[in-house]
């Protein structure tokens, strides 16, 4: 069994392509012991998950990856053993869905409005009655053989400056760790890599999130490379916080990334799972960078 959990990961309640009981019998097969499920803004596909779980015994960790704006860009912040009863997180998650709702269809309008029709009825045929997110959108221009892979929907249509796109306010940092942290959560700061930021932007980033009460960062994550991965452990190092480890996985149609397909965390990182209850020793890649 993989001695490193996977604590990222999408089923069908967000953007995933695998119903949440598919997705633990995957991580099961794929020697994965420990796995978080973390849909964006819901926790709708945890009981699913956590029944199959059970038959399997494999270990869920109840997750959410919260939206989050921060100094006017999408950051993610992932939730960890979260009470997903929690009536603060329930309340603070029921906004984030329904600007959601409302964002789907202005995507549609103003997609239609730039010549593509019916965007909104396809994306929300793809998203099985549930979220509707960007990913539903360009799996549908894919589909619809508007663009030839998911990252050119999103170069071309769905990000800052294109026709799709529509800027909202999702959760501030602290909202989101109020929340996460109601629930009795721990909050972890999701693929820092991606957010384009300087050094020092980063850290002023990691530095606040400290302050609202974060205790880890994604320093393996599936869009990490090893270069990634030990910048972000001395991040973590640095600002105090703990390491996670999360594979991003969405489903099978993107076979470069796979559930617990995870390498070792730098040595020097805390992991965040360190004193959970039954979780194995992880193993560490030595690296001066790290220590
Ligand atoms: P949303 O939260 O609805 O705005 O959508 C964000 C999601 O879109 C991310 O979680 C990814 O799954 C997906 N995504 C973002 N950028 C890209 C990209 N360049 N290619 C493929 N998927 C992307
Ligand atoms: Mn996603
Ligand atoms: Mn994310
Ligand atoms: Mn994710």
């Amino acid at each position: 069994m993989n001695p490193i959990p996977d604590l990222h990961t999408h089923s069908t309640a967000s953007d995933g392509t695998l119903a949440p009981s598919e997705l633990i019998e995957r991580a099961f097969a794929a020697g994965v012991g420990v796995l978080a499920l973390t849909d964006h803004d819901t926790t709708d596909g945890l009981d699913e998950a956590a029944s199959a779980a059970e038959v399997l015994g494999l270990v869920l960790i109840p997750g959410v990856e919260v939206s989050v704006t921060w100094s006017r860009r999408t950051v993610h912040v992932v939730g960890l053993r979260l009470d997903c009863a929690n009536p603060r997180l329930r309340e603070g998650l029921a906004r984030l869905m329904e600007f959601r709702a409302w964002r789907a269809e202005e995507i549609g309008r103003r997609l239609g409005k730039h010549g593509v029709p019916d965007a909104y009825e396809g994306a929300r045929e793809l998203s099985n009655g549930r979220l509707i997110g960007r990913t539903h959108f360009a799996r549908f221009l894919v589909k619809a053989r508007l663009a030839s892979d998911m990252g050119e929907v999103f170069r071309r249509f769905l990000t800052n400056g294109k026709p799709g796109h529509v800027p909202g306010q999702w959760a501030t940092l602290e909202e989101a760790l109020g929340w996460i942290r109601a629930a009795g959560g721990e909050a972890v700061i999701a693929h820092p890599a991606r957010y384009g930021l300087t050094r020092t932007r980063m850290q002023a980033l990691l530095g606040e999130f400290r302050e609202v009460g974060g205790v880890g960062v994604e320093v393996v994550t599936g869009s990490h490379s090893r270069d990634d991965a030990f910048t972000f452990a001395r991040h973590a190092r640095e600002q105090r916080l703990r390491a996670s480890a999360g594979s991003d996985y969405h489903g099978p149609e993107n076979p470069w990334i796979e559930l617990g397909r995870l390498p070792r965390l730098p040595e020097g990182c805390v992991p965040i799972w360190r004193d959970w209850s039954g979780m194995p020793v992880a193993p560490v890649e030595p690296q001066a960078a790290c220590g």
